[in-house]
């Protein structure tokens, strides 16, 4: 029996951070979100969340952030818009 196995990406979902400020270039309303969920999938089936990547990126600056980088601010709206 072949079994196929693997991960892959679930649905990316973004959300405009509206009101957040730039921890780079301190421009509001200039941050969208988008977040990942990856899953292990067992004949395309998906079977465990591996957990999600949650990315930021301002189209002011156009500097990427990963959820480490998030200030405080940021994971509010985050949390609020994308859960
Ligand atoms: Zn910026």
């Amino acid at each position: 029996m072949i079994l196929f196995f693997g991960t892959r990406p679930g649905k990316t979902r973004t959300a405009a951070l509206t009101g957040v400020s730039c921890p780079h270039c301190g421009n509001k309303g200039q941050l969208t979100a988008s977040s990942t969920p990856n899953f292990i999938h067992i004949f395309w089936i998906p079977v465990y969340r591996l957990g999600t990547s949650l990315v930021a990126e301002c189209s002011h600056c156009k500097r990427g952030f990963y959820k480490e980088d998030f200030s405080s601010e940021m994971k509010r709206a985050v949390e609020e818009q994308l859960r």
